[in-house]
């Protein structure tokens, strides 16, 4: 049961599964771009789980192969010495049966194969050995002289070696086939030649044994079975059964010893086969020669019992490996986490690039392993390109192109930073006294050169925080933080005079007026304070130019 359920395990794991999702994969990506519930991680965990599952499995069914080839190999060794044990244990009984025989046909022999002796010596053949049911003297024209008890043998035809007894070389003992007794009960014989006292071969002397009843050789070859399910059976030559668990099969013939010596895969005799090509009603078999009769023990265990413990074998396998397993995959959790954060964190921040808080955080993510650290290193990168860019746009789009001072929509935007300041900001409007008679008598060109010679005269004087801006024509603006009316009115002062100092090329002299008003003093807004500064500025021209005036 366990073994088809490991088997279907595997099978789905090393070919269902790999095929299963190569027939499924545009699927499952069209299932995980619906839903978006795939992320790197779980990628990972799927992955790393299905490896570590199909080792698992694999290595299960690995061990279950090699624990099964251990098992048969080693019931196949068990089994044959079982057989051979049981062999020799036979062979034993027989010969020392036969030599108790042995003596006493010695002594019938000193008595002259006189009845009465020869009854004596059955008499304490009996009270030596419990291996006889009964006793036998044949002599040589084959007629019963003596028997105890008679009616075993009367109208039997007793199995006769005469013709081997009259030779030399007699076999010791003669062990007889099955045959049936007296009272059709099936027995054997052990016999012993009986000479005369000249030497000559006066007939044999037989020990029958019954095969069926409780007799000293069925009890004996009793005490060896020693395992339920495994059994044996003793068969003779011409295969008739001598013993065999179940007593109703004794005088059978064995129609199947001809097979079962000749499986010499099963008996072990030759290279085992794979525990999968043992079929469950199969038994393992082994045979083993009883030399003192010529019969064949033949044990046979049934391959079930030899597998019996393998599932619990692999039951305790898995037992063993689940700590590691249950470790893998924590190591397994945590790891995946460790691989996707990096790029789960960068993901996030490059999709909040105008977020430059969160784009900071970049800075912070953990790249230890190449991939993410040269995405970090790139994501940075195009981060400080694309922001110097933007910078860059902004800039020209707040510059006035003539002068290289903010334009209009700078100056706003300076002035929207500026809005909530805590101290005072001062603007100074100026204005190119009579610039119309400049460009009428030296052409545009030339009041062009003019504008930006002034321009860059202002910016020299102003400091890097103060904003300078060209708000059109010949006005420009200066805004002045942190700086109070007095300061503004100084800085204009010192504006007009380095104005009025400068000799223009071509042109000479130019002049401006100025304008000064401070926030908060002034306004209530920097837009209201730019307006009043202007506002002096058209007075300081109505006053005759060239000059700096203040709001009062
Ligand atoms: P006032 O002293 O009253 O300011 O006299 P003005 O001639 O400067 O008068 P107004 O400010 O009205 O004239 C501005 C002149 O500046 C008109 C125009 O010819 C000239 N102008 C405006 N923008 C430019 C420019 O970009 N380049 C040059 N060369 N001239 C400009
Ligand atoms: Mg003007
Ligand atoms: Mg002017």
């Amino acid at each position: 049961m366990f073994q088809m359920v490991l088997r279907k395990i595997v099978w789905i794991s090393t070919i269902a599964l790999p095929l299963f999702s190569m027939i499924k994969i545009p699927r499952f990506r069209r299932m995980f771009t619906l839903r978006r519930s795939v992320n790197l991680r779980s990628l990972i965990l799927w992955l790393c789980l299905s490896f570590v599952f199909l080792v698992l499995f694999s290595s299960l069914h690995a061990a279950y192969r090699v624990q099964q080839g251990l098992l048969l190999e080693q019931s196949v060794r068990v089994n044959q010495a079982y057989a051979e044990r049981l062999a020799h244990a036979s062979d034993d009984f027989l010969r020392s049966s036969a030599a108790v025989l042995k003596s006493a046909a010695l002594d019938i022999t000193a008595g002259q194969l006189d009845v009465a002796v020869i009854r004596e010596e059955f008499k304490q053949v009996m009270e030596v050995t419990k291996a006889f049911d009964a006793l036998v003297l044949v002599d040589v024209s084959g007629s019963v002289l003596a028997a105890s008890p008679g009616a075993v043998f009367r109208n039997v035809a007793l199995p006769l070696w005469p013709e081997l007894f009259q030779g030399k070389a007699v076999p010791e003992p003669m062990v007889a086939s099955a045959f049936q007794g007296g009272e059709g009960r099936w027995m054997t014989m052990v016999a012993t030649p009986v000479f005369a006292p000249d030497g000559a071969y006066a007939g044999f002397i037989g020990g029958g044994m019954y095969l069926q009843s409780r007799s000293a050789l069925q009890e004996s070859l009793d005490k060896l079975s020693y395992e339920e399910g495994t059994y044996f059976r003793i068969v003779d030559g011409s295969q008739t059964i001598i013993y065999h668990p179940e007593q109703s099969q004794i005088g059978t013939t064995a129609q199947d010893v001809a097979t079962v010596t000749e499986q010499p895969q099963i008996t072990g005799r030759q290279s085992l086969p794979e525990p999968d090509e043992i079929n469950p009603d199969q038994e393992l078999v082994s045979v083993a020669a009883i030399p003192a009769a010529g019969w064949l023990v033949i044990a046979q265990r049934p391959t079930e019992r030899v597998f019996a413990n393998t599932s619990e074998l692999l039951l305790r396998t898995l037992l063993l490996a689940l700590p590691v397993f249950a470790l893998s995959l924590l190591a397994i959790w945590y790891l995946s986490g460790l691989i996707a954060s990096p790029l789960r964190q960068l993901a996030t921040a490059a999709a909040n690039l105008d977020n430059h808080a969160d784009f900071r955080r970049i800075r912070f993510v953990k790249g230890w392993y190449v991939e993410a650290a040269l995405i970090r290193q790139g994501l940075m990168q195009s981060f400080s390109a694309i922001g110097s860019r933007i910078r860059k746009l902004y800039q020209q789009g707040a510059t006035d192109p003539l002068t290289g001072t903010m334009n209009r929509r700078g100056l706003d935007a300076a002035l929207e930073e500026m809005t909530d300041a805590e101290q005072s900001v001062a603007v100074v409007m100026i204005d190119v006294d009579h610039f119309k008679a400049v460009n009428d008598r030296f052409g545009h060109a030339l009041g062009d050169e003019v504008l930006k010679a002034i321009a860059e005269l202002i910016m020299t004087q102003a400091r890097r925080e103060d904003v300078v801006a060209r708000l059109g024509g010949e006005e420009f603006v200066v805004v002045l933080p942190e700086t109070g009316l007095e300061a503004a009115g100084q800085f204009a002062e010192r504006l007009r005079r380095a104005v009025a100092q400068t000799v223009f090329e071509t042109v000479g002299s130019v002049t401006v007026s100025l304008g000064v008003a401070c926030y908060p003093e002034h306004g209530n807004d920097l837009y209201e304070a730019l307006a009043l500064a202007d506002a002096a500025l058209y007075r300081a021209k109505a006053d005759g130019r060239n000059r700096v005036h203040q709001v009062e």
